[in-house]
């Protein structure tokens, strides 16, 4: 769909899947004023085919495009137009194991000007790729690189959106975790390099030895992870004591060390819940086990269990697509 200011929204529709051409003075080419999101669709056992929580990544799309100056697009039409394309393209939805069909939805300024000024056309679409499990062959735990040059995102900057530029700027993070052999990276906040924010593309849970579950708290810089927050709700369904804190790298690399932290795990849509196993910077590491721990999988097992439906639903998350 294409919004201008005049006509709002509209030439909803669908197209074949085929490139866009752009006019090399399209704006978001220059200037990155873009968001998406990503959720997935499943396949139950009985054919049928849901998403989960799609209201929640269309709110989350809302906040983002309220701080990148893009127009409002209503939550109601997000989730419809995941709903067509998943409809049109069912074939698509792979069935069995941990498969899904991601979906991205996008939006971006689509306007012709060189001028720096929110854009007075926008594109929204939404593309999808059938996706296999995360894991092939078993959870097995990642390993984490803490940057200490480089931050995500700072106090009044956009690191709550779902922007192109957050990436972007995560990238050369991503690049150093690559290097020195880890799997993510791991940022601190911008001020102190002292609280620990989240991973290039999943947020963060630490338990503790009595069973308690924490993660740091939204502080404006880290992204609003839709697993993060369903996760709030089902490790209290599963009696453990949960809590948003701020919790430092001090905290975490003594916390292993004494055993008063016994597992990490990062969430996220992708990864749904993955272990950390390693935690390494500059001149050291911390090694916090090889093998997922029992509240990890316990977790990961009771919100996969809800995605693809042998579980029951009390939450009222999941959204039947046919
Ligand atoms: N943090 C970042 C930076 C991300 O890109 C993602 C993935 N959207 C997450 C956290 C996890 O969010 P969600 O659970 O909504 O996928």
């Amino acid at each position: 769909a294409t919004w201008t200011p005049d006509a709002g929204w509209h030439d909803a529709g669908l197209r074949p899947y085929g490139p866009l051409s752009l006019d090399p003075a399209t704006a978001t080419l220059h200037y990155a004023q873009s968001i998406f999101e990503g959720l997935k669709a499943y396949r139950h056992e009985d054919g049928s085919i849901w998403t989960f929580r799609p209201d929640a990544n269309g709110t989350r799309f809302q906040r983002s495009a309220a701080r990148m100056a893009l127009p409002e697009l209503p939550v109601e039409s997000f989730v419809e137009s995941l709903d067509l394309l998943v409809r049109t393209d069912s074939e698509w939805v792979p069935s069995g194991g941990e498969t899904s069909l991601y979906l991205r939805p996008f939006m971006f300024a689509s306007e012709v000007f060189l001028g720096v000024r929110p854009a007075k056309h926008v594109t929204y679409s939404v593309i999808a790729s059938p996706a296999g499990a995360y894991f092939a062959s078993g959870v097995k735990p990642v390993s984490i690189w803490l940057s200490s040059e480089y931050t995500r995102a700072a106090p009044g900057g956009t690191g709550a959106a779902k922007c192109a530029g957050n990436y972007a700027a995560s990238l050369v993070a991503q690049q150093e975790a690559l290097v020195n052999g880890c799997d993510q990276v791991c940022f601190l906040d911008a001020q102190e390099r002292k609280w620990v924010e989240e991973l290039g593309g999943m947020n963060l849970y630490f338990v503790r030895a009595d069973g308690s579950i924490t993660t740091p708290s939204l502080t404006g810089t880290i992204l609003e992870g839709i697993t993060r927050d369903s996760i709030l709700t089902l490790a209290a369904d599963l009696q453990h004591k949960v809590e948003e804190r701020a919790v430092s790298i001090d905290e975490w690399r003594e916390g292993v060390a004494s055993g008063e932290i016994t597992e990490v795990f990062a969430c996220g849509t992708a990864a749904v819940v993955t272990p950390l196993g390693r935690l390494a910077w500059n001149g050291g590491e911390l090694r916090m086990g090889d093998e997922p721990g029992p509240v990890t999988q316990e977790i990961r097992t009771a919100l996969l269990d809800i995605q693809y439906g042998r579980a029951q639903d009390r939450h009222g998350w999941m959204h039947r697509i046919m």
